[in-house]
């Protein structure tokens, strides 16, 4: 599977998963969240920044489910769920996933028919591994 590239930017919202929290960096100066992570406020130019406990809630804002060919590390795991997730508190923010039964369930574990765009969400976090561990999905109401 491919990891995850921290860069300084991006390096506390790993920490943080790491910790099992979803943080999203915020701007110190005006308040909005921003994702990716980056130096500078698109809305104020700011420099100053904080990262922001969400709840890891949000919905499905889209989805999909890839099959071969893909690139040999995911093909194995293929089909799977790939899902785009728009954060409850920060709806302009979505990140992308995968939908599992549970945090460190198998990609493709769950059925496809459990898939729908607006479904809620709440990230959990496989944190086991010594590599980065971006958040999972599971579903509010399975
Ligand atoms: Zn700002």
């Amino acid at each position: 599977m491919l990891e995850p590239l921290v860069d300084t930017d991006g390096a506390p919202f790993w920490r943080y998963a790491a910790r099992g929290e979803l943080r999203v960096q915020t701007c110190a100066g005006c308040g909005e969240p921003r994702f990716p992570p980056r130096p500078c406020c698109p809305h104020c130019r700011s420099f100053a920044s904080e990262w922001t406990r969400t709840s890891g809630r949000g919905r499905i804002w889209s989805y999909v489910v890839p099959h071969p060919p893909l690139l040999p590390d995911y093909a194995e795991h293929a089909p799977y769920h790939v899902v785009l997730v728009e954060l409850a508190e920060a709806p302009g923010i979505r990140l992308v996933g995968n939908l599992v039964p549970e945090a460190g369930a198998p990609l493709g574990s769950l059925p496809p028919g459990r898939l729908r765009i607006g479904a809620r969400v709440q990230a959990v976090f496989d944190g086991g591994g010594s590599s980065p561990c971006p958040p999972q999905w599971v579903l509010e109401r399975p």
